[in-house]
């Protein structure tokens, strides 16, 4: 199952910060797309922690009372790590993206493998706790990542929605026009709190579509659950 689904996964590949088009992944791998509960929708955050955009998005987050799920990068929780433990300690779930943000059907397989254990040794020194979730770097999986992850104990996700907020000329509004391009309901929701992968201070503009975002979920009657919980 997972085999032939990676070689699609790689061939639908589109663009260097997209990913293969969600209404064929979602038709393909349903559990990929984060499943949650009907009614409910996940809001998760990738590429943190940042000293800046996390906390921001962390107040808005503690604003609207949501909690949230931040696949975040070694790297980064190495340059953070009292991000990360404020976000742990404000109630949110952290997982993990990677350790070092490239494509890993670019690397030898060793390299993918490393990449993983050193993001999971990271954040658990930080953290103390091991991650179980993983979301691959621009959501581009590959065979020997995935036999990784599995050994590693980490279960890959994806989304069933995104903001495209990492672009400069993202706002409040396309940001959220985007995600209700996707499947809202019942999905998981991409965002992102740090503008290490994308265009600078792009975080604010994203912090800006939360609230507007409980809006239009409220207007549908969604509520927000933790993915993974
Ligand atoms: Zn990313």
């Amino acid at each position: 199952m997972l085999g032939g689904m990676v070689g699609v996964a790689v061939a639908a590949q589109i663009g260097p910060a997209g990913t293969w088009l969600p209404s064929l992944r979602r038709a393909l791998a349903p559990r990929l797309c984060g499943p949650m509960p009907p009614g409910t929708v996940a809001i998760t955050f990738d590429d943190g922690p940042h000293p800046l955009g996390t906390i921001a998005v962390l107040d808005e987050l503690d604003r609207l009372d949501w909690k949230a799920t931040f696949f975040v990068l070694g790297s980064q929780v190495r340059l953070f790590p009292d991000v990360v433990t404020e976000t742990l300690r404000r109630g949110h779930r952290v997982e993990l993206h990677g350790d070092d943000h490239r494509y890993l059907i670019a690397r030898p397989p060793w390299s993918a493998a490393a990449d993983l254990e050193r993001g999971i040794d990271t954040i658990g020194e930080v953290t103390g706790r091991v991650p179980t979730w993983w979301r691959p770097a621009y959501g581009v999986l590959s065979g020997p990542a995935l036999l990784a992850a599995r050994r590693l104990r980490l279960r890959p996700v994806l989304w069933s929605a995104w903001g495209r907020d990492w672009r400069a000329a993202a706002t409040r509004e396309s940001i959220v026009g985007d995600l209700e391009a996707g499947d809202l309901a019942g999905g998981t929701v991409l965002l992102h709190d740090s503008d290490v992968m994308s265009d600078p201070d792009s975080w604010r503009s994203t912090v800006a579509a939360l609230p507007l975002l409980a809006d239009r979920l409220a207007e549908r009657g969604l509520t927000v659950g933790r993915f993974g919980d």
